[in-house]
């Protein structure tokens, strides 16, 4: 195996953040990262352009070559295509969530964060049709699930049903006047309707009314997107790639630009994932493929929740267990994060993320990875659509631009 022919792109979700008066990467115990970072060449990026606050969705898209302005039609597709689901042109995706209502009011938006087993029984009368539309429902992890709405003359263009904190279920509305706008919001608003008569007499929720569990009784709609595929990234880039990721929506991007995905025991898109085994998993795809894409979601949720010490923690963790086993594989690697999570925000921001590359690349004077230190580095400040061309560069898959 040639790897330096090679390349690993590993996305620390929500890596960068803002100094109080260190950042948790400042913070963190990571010799193996500094040891990259001085081997190599660092900087800074802003993933979609200076100042702007990205998404996860949009910020891996553009990372991976994929400019969201062009490519991105919602949420809804890309959790639709990582729960599984095969798409067709013109489906409309929604991302949903089980919840507990009473009368028309949410008492609970998460249905007491319903066990994914639960989840699954239900998801069961949730597959029907309305009229002409199939209405094709799954339960992802918890309380939450996609919805994928599938017929002639269909439109995403309406507004959700989640109210996104307890309040009443709204009704869908058509945003424009279109016929498939009305159409669709009708369907969705039958489907609410429907789905809690059929959710209200499951034997499940008749058990969780009996022990005073809340019930999982309703479905709330977000995310509304319609399906369009797009070329692949073989077909775009040359290059064959595949995905090591635990959450839906990684895994969702990753198949909605034709990489393959890889299923890892123990990669469960959360603080307790199984870095080693994502590790493995990894250098073993090396095999088959120019680029493996690797996601690590733990530090986004800890900046979201305000954790400096589960952050840190979580770089600790990163850099002693995966680190070591994607630097001996040889490849080139690209580190860094799909947007800075700053736990004094408790969301995302449009700060740089640091960059690190290691490989067929020059090395700079920079000796540790952070977001002060990388501010000195040599590949100055890039945006997130360098990204590609970077690794095709890397791994000798750039074409001569002229002659
Ligand atoms: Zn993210
Ligand atoms: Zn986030």
């Amino acid at each position: 195996m040639t790897s330096d022919k090679k390349a690993i792109l590993l996305i620390i979700d929500g890596l960068g953040d803002l100094p109080t008066p260190k950042t948790p990467l400042q913070t963190a115990k990571k010799p193996n990262l500094d040891k990259l970072a001085k081997d190599g060449i660092t900087g800074l990026m802003s993933t979609i352009g200076r100042g702007i606050v990205p998404g996860s969705d949009t910020g891996h898209l553009q990372l991976l070559g994929y400019e969201p302005r062009e490519y991105y039609h919602g949420r809804g597709p890309l959790e639709a295509l990582g729960a599984g689901i095969a798409l067709r042109n013109g489906d409309i995706a929604f991302r949903a969530n089980f919840a507990t209502a009473k009368g028309n009011n949410i008492v609970d938006r998460r249905a007491g964060r319903l066990e994914t087993t639960i989840a699954k029984r239900l998801e069961s009368v949730l597959n029907f049709e309305i009229e002409d539309v199939q209405c094709i429902f799954k339960s992802t992890v918890e309380h939450r699930g996609v919805l994928v709405l599938r017929g002639k003359g269909l439109s995403a263009n309406i507004s959700e049903t989640d109210p996104h904190k307890n309040d009443h279920i709204l009704e869908s509305k058509p945003l424009d006047d279109s016929k498939e706008a009305k159409k669709t919001a009708a369907v969705v608003n039958a489907f609410t309707r429907s789905a809690r008569d059929h959710l209200h007499v499951h034997e499940d929720n008749r058990k969780r009314e009996k022990t005073g569990k809340p019930e999982a009784n309703a479905v709330l709609l977000r995310g509304a997107g319609a399906y369009v595929k797009v070329p692949t990234i073989t077909e775009r880039f040359g290059i064959t790639a595949t995905c090591v990721a635990g959450g839906a929506l990684y895994k969702g991007v990753a198949k909605y630009i034709g990489m393959s995905v890889l299923n890892v025991d123990g990669a469960t898109g959360t603080a307790d994932t199984n870095l080693k085994e994502k590790g493995k998993a990894t250098v073993n795809a090396l095999r088959g493929n120019d680029l493996v894409f690797l996601h690590v979601k733990g530090c986004d949720s800890f900046g979201h929740d305000g954790d400096f010490n589960g952050k840190t923690k979580m770089i600790e963790r990163i850099d002693a267990e995966l680190i070591p086993i994607i630097a001996k594989s040889g490849a080139n690697l690209i580190i860094t994060g799909d947007h800075s999570t700053p736990c004094i925000i408790k969301g995302h921001s449009g700060h740089e993320v640091p960059i690190l590359i290691h490989g067929n690349e020059r090395a700079d004077e920079v000796k540790t990875f952070d977001e002060q230190s990388c501010m000195g580095g040599g590949l100055g400040h890039i945006n997130g659509k360098d990204i590609m061309p970077i690794i095709l560069n890397l791994i000798g898959k750039a074409k001569k631009y002229g002659s």
